[in-house]
């Protein structure tokens, strides 16, 4: 049974979850797509349907679905309290939290950067409306959209998905950088995201891709290699606060943003985060989806020291990307 342990040693809670190694999985031991995605319209993949976009009359659970939310049971328990018990050092507390996989298209070959535009404002509709949903759950402390792509980025499906978790442990990096912007904005009295944007915009030498209301560029200490994040120009703090009428323009710098990067890197695995606090009105966080290719391995150095070497300077990265999307005729 899954549970939930708290690092001694510091801020960390892991979740220790024994089953997670044996789920359904369509890549397969030996990381090649099955046949047939058990996530393709008509396939049953065990997970509980429960919401859709589907065409008006079709019925619940039916194949003709267009983006469809599943519960993912059996990692996270649902129904039990969360409660911290054992003595110090040895902290622990039920698996308690909610996660769904977002089934993005029913064509497991889609792909996110080739998305009709309708569609893809469509997806993150329902990820903006799953997010607001789950942080609707008091017991809720974080609530975090995941997104990986390939087998070496940690995907367990090849048909397009994205999961969304609800879970009461804060996650460490929300925390780690909503500490940072609470103290720049305590000492400078602004949005520490949203004074980098006016930077960066100014500046250019990190500038990935801009429209009326994002912003993509790779951080000035980017962790990883062509480390890539796509910021709101107007100061928001949780995902499900968005408005609707702003989504657009985010479908359209994301689809350029990932069409670049497999342009530039010949179509890598990747990572795609979306960092944001469960509800909107915190001054000093600031949503931002953060895209990470998966070029480099993480060495014993790096869990060693705690901090990151990166081959690719950010500004070598947001060249090559703005380069790219000239290819691409996105740019
Ligand atoms: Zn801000
Ligand atoms: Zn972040």
């Amino acid at each position: 049974m899954a549970t939930f342990r708290k690092d001694p040693f510091g801020p960390a809670w892991v979740l220790i979850s024994p089953e997670r190694g044996l789920e359904a999985s369509d890549f397969g031991s030996v990381g090649r797509p099955a046949p047939v995605s058990p996530l393709s319209p008509g396939q049953d993949a065990g997970l509980r349907e429960i919401d859709a976009r589907r065409p008006s009359g079709s019925r619940r659970d039916g194949p003709d679905w267009r983006i469809r939310v599943l519960e993912a049971p059996g990692r996270l328990l649902e129904d039990r309290p969360f409660e911290v018990r054992g003595t110090v050092p040895f902290l622990h507390a039920p698996a308690r939290g909610r996660q769904e996989i977002v089934v993005e298209h029913p064509d497991p070959q889609a792909r996110i950067d080739r998305y009709p535009s309708d569609h893809l404002v469509d997806l993150l509709r329902v990820w903006r409306d799953r997010m607001a949903r789950l942080a609707d759950d008091p017991t809720v402390r974080h609530v975090q959209l995941v997104r990986n792509v390939g087998a070496q980025a940690g995907a367990e499906y090849a048909h397009p998905y994205a999961t969304v978790l609800g879970s009461p442990v804060p996650n460490r990096w929300v925390d780690e950088e909503r500490t940072a912007a609470e103290a720049y904005r305590s000492e400078r009295g602004s949005c520490l995201f949203c004074d980098v944007l006016e930077h960066e915009c100014a500046e250019r030498d990190r500038l990935v891709a801009q429209n009326d209301r994002y912003v993509a560029l790779t951080p000035w200490a980017s962790k990883t290699p062509f480390e890539t994040w796509i910021v709101p120009r107007r100061h928001e703090s949780a995902f499900g606060a968005e408005p609707v009428n702003a989504l657009p323009d985010l479908a359209d710098l994301l689809r350029s943003v990932v069409r670049s990067m497999a342009t530039a890197l010949d179509d890598p695995p990747y990572h795609l985060l979306l960092h944001a606090v469960p509800k909107g009105g915190d001054e000093a966080y600031h949503w931002h989806l953060e895209v990470l290719p998966r070029l480099t391995r993480r060495a014993g150095f790096d869990w060693s020291s705690g901090y990151y070497v990166n081959p690719t300077p950010p500004e070598d990265a947001a060249r090559f990307l703005r380069e790219a999307a000239v290819l691409d005729g996105v740019g």
